[in-house]
């Protein structure tokens, strides 16, 4: 029997992780996310349902942490196999599980302190820096387009999926058991196809099963939105009109270049106004760094931008911030400024420092650029939260709360559908919906049916299907 487990992001946007088992019993694993938004989850990011000594190679298909944040764990707990993706997303996830790892060792020095406290004995995190470095040995890159073989007699292409640097569509051929094809096609996170930097997702290889996500099934971005000019109007009425802070909640991978590449063209345009812009994140500076690197991955147009300037994502008085100190300095500052640092989620972070100290003033904005879990910081305030609890202690919302209406990673109902044109309706034996709450799946379901695929499956956690 060929089988399909869903061991996360299975009726929810988080802890990505999908074991296909061949008929031989090898395993393979897509993604080992973590979950993420509540505490609740802390069982499922201890337990992975599986054995991980049992699994012969994991797929990886992009660097964000609820794709790949559990891969130290599962390397630390046995699994000893290759882990295949491309070359830009191992760069970027080597600096998101040393950043992960890093605020584990902080977050339990603090829980420890507590439960000394209490007299109860010591946690230990989920992984540490030294569990990074190991994993990392076990990294095999494969740039799109090129086919390989993650396990002898098991075919693997990897093609863009356009959703951040690097992300990549699992596009697999394997035999069941009685010797036939099966083709089984993955999405990860897919991008927009008018995205400002990214490639268009590209064309998938045909399939007979596809795992789709499905986190804005339900919803289609504004297309008319622009988002150079609502970031220059947010900035003019807070740092010019009001003369305040406007605080930017951003994921440093992705988000942030994607705000940065946005400033880097009012500056070109010689509309910025000459206000101190500050991104102050270590790993987004270092992310950056990475997205520079990548060139061949932007599209066509920003290629072209590229002619033109040779540093898409800065400017003059775009500054990144490295130390705590200088990063706390930025509190004192009196005089007006727009800070850009982590989370995107604002729930963990040195943006919940900035949002403590600027929250109570009404001559600041914060700025919502995304997805926010509603039990996040940026969740509560979004939904227009009047207290909120940071660090232990409440604060009243006195600034402005105010969301950016077009920025998003992840491609909407039509972007989805049209990538799912690939696949001809009568051929596809089973469509299953990953990667979106529940609601937005039932919806996005009813699309789908309206277009021919009749067989929609939307797994629950631990859902087990058989491939055959
Ligand atoms: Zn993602």
């Amino acid at each position: 029997m060929t089988t399909l487990t869903f061991r996360g992001a299975a009726r929810t946007v988080t802890g990505s992780r999908h074991l296909l088992e061949l008929p031989d019993g090898r395993r393979i694993l897509m993604d080992c996310g973590l979950f993420q938004g509540s505490s609740e989850y802390l069982h499922l990011n201890s337990h992975f349902g599986f054995a991980p000594h049992s699994i012969n190679a994991l797929l990886l298909t992009h660097a964000h942490i609820d794709h790949c944040g559990l891969i130290p764990r599962l390397c630390r707990e046995g699994f000893a196999g290759p882990i295949f993706c491309t070359p830009a997303t191992r760069e970027l996830t080597r600096l998101m599980l040393y950043d992960a790892a890093h605020i584990q060792e902080e977050d339990i020095r603090h829980i420890n302190k507590l439960r000394l406290k209490q007299g109860v004995g010591a946690a230990e995190p989920l992984y540490t820096s030294g569990d990074v470095t190991r994993c990392l040995k076990q990294f095999q890159t494969v740039p799109f387009g090129e086919k390989f073989e993650p396990l002898p007699g098991v075919e693997c292409l990897f093609t863009v999926a356009g959703h951040i640097l690097g992300s990549a569509v699992i596009n697999l051929i394997f035999q069941d058991s009685k010797g036939q094809p099966i083709r089984l096609c993955y999405t990860g996170d897919l991008g927009r196809y008018n995205d400002p930097i990214m490639l268009a997702p590209g064309q998938p290889m045909p399939a007979d099963y596809v795992i789709c996500e499905s986190t804005y099934g339900d919803r289609l971005h504004d297309e008319d939105a622009d988002t150079a000019s609502e970031l220059l109007s947010e900035i003019e009425y807070t740092c010019l009109t009001k003369k305040g802070v406007l605080v930017i909640p951003a994921f440093s991978v992705g988000r942030t270049q994607g705000l940065l590449y946005h400033l880097n063209s009012l500056y070109n345009k010689g509309k910025l106004p000459s206000v101190d812009i500050f991104v102050d994140s270590p790993l987004a500076r270092e992310a950056t760094q990475v997205v520079r690197r990548f060139p061949e991955l932007y599209n066509e147009r920003l290629r072209k931008e590229l002619e033109k300037d040779a540093d898409l994502f800065g400017f003059p008085g775009l500054f990144f911030v490295e130390t705590h100190e200088e990063s706390q300095k930025l509190n004192e500052r009196k005089h007006p400024f727009v800070v850009i640092a982590g989370s995107g989620m604002a729930d963990a972070g040195r943006v919940k420092h900035h949002i403590m100290h600027r929250i109570d003033d009404r001559k600041n904005t914060i700025l919502i650029t995304g997805y926010a879990e509603p039990e996040t910081l940026a969740g509560r305030l979004k939904s227009g939260a009047k207290e909120v609890r940071i660090f232990g202690n409440e604060f009243p919302v006195r600034c402005e709360v105010h969301t950016l209406r077009s920025m998003s990673a992840h491609g909407d109902a039509h972007d989805l559908l049209r990538f799912l044109t690939a696949f001809e309706p009568k051929k596809l034996r089973r469509l299953f919906l990953v990667h979106g709450n529940y609601e937005s799946q039932l919806y996005f379901a009813d699309l789908c049916r309206a277009k021919g695929y009749t067989s929609v499956d939307i797994p629950s956690l631990g859902a087990v299907r058989s491939l055959e």
